[in-house]
Formats: C-alpha cells, structure tokens, sequence
C-alpha cells in the first residue's frame, strides 16, 4: 500500500462453494432460523428450483418464476405483495442477476426478509449490497445491506450448461468489475487482490470453457472468478466504466453484458496507465503485456460483440451520449472529448 494508506470495508456473508452444493440451500436456510422460504428462480433454473422446493419441505413457503430484466417495478410490486402474502422471511434467489435482482427488490422494502443467492451466471450481484430498479425505462439504483445476501451457495453444475454465447457476455461483465475496481475513487490494496485474482481466474476459465463448454473444472474457476469479481465490485463501487455502461444501457436499451465487452478495453485504453502497478498486475493475470489490447482480443476471441454498432447503437446517439454524460471521479478529467473518444472507439470496435 502506498503511504497514503487506505481504507476497506469488509462486508458480512457467508460462501459455500462447490460442485452439488444446491443440495445444501436448505441446511443454509435453516441455519438462518428462518421460518418462510419463498424462492424466486429464473426460467432457465426451475429445474434447481424444483429440487430446492421440495428440500425445503416446511420452509417452503411458495415459488416466483420467471423474472424479467432490470427488475421492472411492477414485477417488483407484485413480488413484494407475494412475499407479504407469503409471510416469507426469506427469498432464495436461483439464476443471474434478474433473479437475484428481484429478490432484493422483496429484501429492500419487506421487513425481515433475507436473501440466500444461488447464482447461475457470472454477473457477481450475489456478493453487493446493491439494488436496482427500473421504473418507465428509468433505472434507479442504491446501497443497502439488506439486500446482501446472507449465504451464497455456489454450485457450477449449475452454470454447466450455460450457452457459450451467454457465458462469454457475462464473464466479459465480471471482468470489467475486476478491471474497474483497481481505479475507482474507492480502490484499495485488499479489493486490488480480490480484482487481480479474480481476472486470473476469468480469463483463465474463459480459455478452456471456449473448448470444452461443460467442463466443471472451467466452471469452477469461472464461478469462482465471478465471487470474487462480485466482491471487488461491491468495495470499490463503480467509476467511469460501469457508469458509461449504465447511461448506454439505461438510454439505449443495449444488452448489459454485451454492453461492458465493448466498452471495458476502451476505457482501459484511456485509464490504465493512471495506475501503473495495478495495471502490471491485472496485465499479468490476463497473461498479457497490454491490458486493453490484451482484453480486446479475449472477448473477440469468446465471440462477444466487440462493437456498439452491432449492439444497435448509431453514430449519432454517440455525440449524444457524450453529451449526456455526467463527468465522475477518475483518475484522468471526465471531458465530454473524452467520453466522445472512447465511445467513438467503442462504437466502431476498434482494437486499443
Ligand atoms: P440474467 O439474470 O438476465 O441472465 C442472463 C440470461 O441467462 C437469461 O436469459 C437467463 O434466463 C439465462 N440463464 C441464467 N442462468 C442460466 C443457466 N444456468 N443456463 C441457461 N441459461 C441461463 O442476466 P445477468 O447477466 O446474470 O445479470 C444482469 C442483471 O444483473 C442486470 O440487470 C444488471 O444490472 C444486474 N447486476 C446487478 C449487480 C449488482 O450488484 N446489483 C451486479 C451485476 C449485475
């Protein structure tokens, strides 16, 4: 650390991770002392859903399927009046950060509910206190503890079968929170070791799922990658990166994972170098001597949209959205150039 020193806030939670752990959710549960379990589970995880209804036995107090998006706040409402109608001390959330998402919604706003996160994608929401909900196309999101999960159980038998196309987009998401995490105001040398790491495993995992989709030893360190990617987002908050992402997806209606592979190397392009060690670290976990060129060509190697013109975007909404940007704490200035700059890039797919 330098001599500025720094500070880190650990946050409460427990990990349980492994292959067949769903089969323990309800020991964790119990374990909480809660009485009312309802579990909210995306379409593609009803069949873990099932299996973890009927292990609940009498904590099981009913099931919310298929979750949308962003958390729409009518799909909130009504899960929050199933909760309350539940009497439910607790949400099981089993898929990606929709499923997850919705039941902080519940968590947030109803008395003593807690949240046990079974996570089926590599977005990392399972790991932070943050919330976000969308309300006629406006996204507002916030901090608070209560929407931490208390237990993450993972299990990548889980993520096996994720569509490669799928998995690319959301590791590319969970890098950048690696990435982005070693240059927001919050950084510190604690969440620098959790990030560096984390991108290790990432792009290590990323390499052999590309070859053989199903291979657990992959999905291990992907998921593995994705806790701690979670946890690096959760310390260091966001910065310039998640930010543009927010602003493009929230305007734009652009695909969220897709989103932060197109943009993460362009960003990097312009900020690494404000941050000499870390950026020698994370260059060393991607195995690679330039980080934005390095990650560039890891998420076109993946199949990930490399361009925002792809991902429907035109060339005049870019001016317009640099525009629209609000400058934010980095390390260089946040100009309207700037952000005009990295967005032209990001919007062509030029390699950095
Ligand atoms: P998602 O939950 O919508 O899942 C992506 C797709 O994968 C969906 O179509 C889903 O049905 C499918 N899927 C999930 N698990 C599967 C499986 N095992 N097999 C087959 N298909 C599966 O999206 P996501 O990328 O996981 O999360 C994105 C959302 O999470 C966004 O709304 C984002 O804002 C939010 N997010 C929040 C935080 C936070 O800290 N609050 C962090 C990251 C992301």
């Amino acid at each position: 650390p330098s001599g500025a020193g720094f500070v880190h806030t650990f946050l409460p939670g427990r990990v349980v991770f492994g292959a067949g752990t769903l089969d323990r959710v309800a020991t964790e549960v119990e374990a909480l002392g809660v009485r009312r379990a309802l579990v909210v589970a995306t379409n593609s995880a009803r069949a873990a859903a099932d299996v973890v209804a009927a292990q609940l036995g009498d904590l099981f107090a009913g099931r919310i399927d298929g979750v949308a998006q962003h958390v729409p706040t009518e799909v909130a409402e009504g899960a929050r009046a199933k909760a309350r109608e539940a009497g439910a001390d607790a949400a099981v959330a089993i898929g990606g950060g929709s499923a997850i998402g919705l039941a902080k919604a519940i968590a947030l706003t109803t008395e003593r509910v807690v949240i046990l996160a079974v996570p089926t994608t590599y977005a990392g929401s399972e790991m932070t206190p943050v919330w976000g909900e969308t309300t006629t196309g406006r996204k507002s999101t916030g901090t608070d503890l209560r929407v931490l999960p208390r237990v993450v159980v993972y299990d990548p038998l889980l993520s096996r079968g994720l569509p490669l196309k799928v998995t690319a987009a959301s590791v590319a998401n969970a890098i950048a929170h690696c990435v982005e995490a070693v240059w927001t105001p919050k950084a510190d040398p604690i969440t620098e070791l959790t990030a560096t790491e984390g991108l290790r495993s990432l792009s290590s995992g990323l390499r052999d799922v590309l070859l053989a989709p199903d291979d657990l030893e992959a999905r291990s360190n992907l998921l593995y990658g994705a806790c701690l990617a979670g946890s690096a987002l959760a310390t260091a908050g966001t910065g310039l990166h998640h930010k543009l992402c927010h602003l493009l997806g929230g305007t734009y209606n652009l695909p969220h994972a897709e989103t932060h592979a197109v943009v993460l190397p362009q960003v990097a392009r312009v900020n690494a170098s404000s941050v000499p060690q870390a950026k020698t670290r994370l260059e060393a976990a991607l195995g690679t001597t330039d980080l934005a060129g390095g990650l560039f060509d890891l998420f076109q190697a993946a199949g990930v949209p490399t361009s925002l013109r792809e991902l429907g975007m035109t060339e005049a909404q870019v001016a317009e959205a640099a525009a629209a940007f609000k400058p934010t704490d980095n390390p260089i200035p946040v100009t309207e150039d700037l952000v005009r700059d990295i967005l032209t890039r990001a919007w062509s797919g030029t390699r950095p």
